[in-house]
C-alpha cells in the first residue's frame, strides 16, 4: 500500500446517533425474558411512574411508538373530523401526521428563525373557527415558547398538546416539556435522547384523558373482553418498558453529556453560529443544528470527511408529496435550505469532537460563506 492509499483514506465515521445500550439495560430485558411476562404488565406500569416524576407527575402512558403517543394524545382529547390543528412545517412529518390520522387538518405555521420552534405571532394569524389545538415542537430539544403558545391557546379557547419527542428532560422557566400543554407526547426510538427500540409515552394534564389512551391503547378496552370503544393495539412491551426504565435512570448523564458536547462545539465552531438557546430554556441538544448559506456542499465536504452530519430537515412538511400544500412559509424555507445537523450524541469521544469542529470550521471557510 503506497502512502497516498494512506492518506485518502476515509477516516473513521462518526455516527450522526448512537444509543448506549449496556449491561444494565440487557440484564434488565433479560430477566423480562426469563420471567415469560413480554407484553404490557409489572414493567410498563412502573416505567410510567417513573416517567411521570420527570413531567412534574402528571399521568403517563406508555405506547409503541412517538407517533402512536401524538395519535392517541389527540384522539383522546377529542380531536376528529372538521377540526384544525396548527403545527409547525419545520419538523418531522409525524407531527402532522398524527394530526391527518385523526380525521383532523394539519394548518402548518411558520417558525422563529434562530430558535426553529413555532412563532407564536403567526401562530395566532392562521386560526380559525375550526382550529381546536395548537401542537407546537420542542425542536432539537429546545422548548418552544410555551407561555405565548399557552396564553394564546387561553384566549381562543384552543387545546395546547407538545411534540416533546426531541426535547426528554428539556425545561422552560422550570417547567418540564411535557407538562405545559393538555397532552404531550415524547418517542423512545434509538435516535433520541433516551431509547427503548421503538416506544413512545403520552403525558396527560386530565387523568380522564389518561384513561382514554389506556383503552385506545388496548382496543378498548380496560376489562378484558368488555370493549367500551374502538381501539388500536399500540402496547408497549415488557422488554422495552425495563429497557426503558434503566435508560430513564441514564438520562440525567446522557443530558449533561450532550450540553457539555454542544458547549465543545459551540466553543470551537468559529464561522457558525451556535445553536441559540431561548432566556429561560435548558435546551437537550437532540441535535446541534447549525446553518450555512452553501449547505448541500457543506455537508457533502463533511460526509466525505467521516462526520455524520444530518439535515433535520430539508422538506418543510407541507412540501412532501403526502401534503404537497401551496403555502409561502418563508422562515421555514430558508431554514429548510440552509440547516444541517453536527453529532452532539453522548457517545462521542473527546477526539471526534475536535474532528468535527475542524472540519466543519475548514469545510465552511471553503464552501459555506
Ligand atoms: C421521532 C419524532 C416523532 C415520532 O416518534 P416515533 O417514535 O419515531 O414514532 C414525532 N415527532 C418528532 C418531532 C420526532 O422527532
Amino acid at each position: 500500500m503506497t502512502t497516498s492509499t494512506v492518506l485518502t483514506t476515509t477516516p473513521r465515521f462518526i455516527a450522526p446517533a448512537h444509543p448506549l445500550v449496556g449491561p444494565d439495560e440487557r440484564a434488565a430485558v433479560e430477566s423480562v425474558l426469563r420471567s415469560g411476562a413480554l407484553a404490557q404488565g409489572a414493567e410498563v406500569a412502573a416505567f410510567e411512574a417513573e416517567f411521570a416524576e420527570v413531567v412534574d407527575g402528571r399521568e403517563c402512558v406508555a405506547v409503541n411508538s412517538g407517533t402512536s403517543a401524538l395519535h392517541l394524545g389527540m384522539l383522546a382529547a377529542g380531536i376528529g373530523l372538521g377540526d384544525e390543528v396548527i403545527v409547525p412545517s419545520f419538523t418531522f412529518a409525524a407531527t402532522a401526521n398524527a394530526v391527518a390520522l385523526c380525521g383532523a387538518t394539519p394548518v402548518f405555521a411558520d417558525i422563529d428563525p434562530e430558535t426553529y420552534c413555532l412563532d407564536p405571532a403567526h401562530v395566532g394569524s392562521v386560526i380559525t373557527a375550526r382550529t381546536a389545538a395548537i401542537m407546537p415542537v420542542h425542536l432539537f430539544g429546545q422548548p418552544a415558547p410555551m407561555a405565548e403558545l399557552v396564553a394564546l391557546g387561553q384566549r381562543h379557547g384552543l387545546a395546547v398538546f407538545e411534540d416533546a419527542c426531541q426535547a426528554h428532560l428539556a425545561t422552560l422557566d422550570g417547567t418540564p416539556a411535557g407538562a405545559f400543554g393538555d397532552v404531550a407526547a415524547f418517542s423512545f426510538y434509538p435516535t433520541k435522547n433516551m431509547t427503548t427500540g421503538e416506544g413512545g409515552m403520552v403525558v396527560c394534564a386530565d387523568p380522564v384523558v389518561a384513561r382514554r389512551v389506556r383503552l385506545l391503547r388496548n382496543q378498548g378496552m380496560e376489562k378484558r373482553y368488555a370493549n367500551e370503544l374502538v381501539g388500536f393495539n399500540t402496547r408497549m412491551t415488557e422488554m422495552a418498558a425495563a429497557m426503558g426504565r434503566v435508560q430513564l435512570r441514564r438520562l440525567p448523564g446522557f443530558t449533561a453529556t450532550r450540553r457539555h458536547n454542544a458547549a465543545l462545539l459551540s466553543e470551537g465552531l468559529a464561522r457558525v453560529s451556535a445553536p441559540v438557546v431561548r432566556p429561560g430554556a435548558a435546551h437537550v441538544y437532540h441535535q446541534f443544528t447549525v446553518r450555512a448559506p452553501e449547505r448541500d456542499r457543506v455537508v457533502e465536504a463533511l460526509q466525505a470527511d467521516g462526520i455524520g452530519v444530518g439535515v433535520y430537515y430539508p422538506t418543510p412538511v407541507h412540501r412532501l408529496p403526502a401534503y404537497s400544500e401551496d403555502l409561502d412559509l418563508p422562515v421555514t424555507a430558508v431554514a429548510a435550505a440552509e440547516v444541517l445537523s453536527l453529532p452532539v450524541h453522548p457517545a462521542l469521544l473527546p477526539d471526534e469532537i475536535d474532528r468535527i469542529i475542524s472540519a466543519t470550521n475548514s469545510a465552511i471557510e471553503r464552501l459555506g460563506r
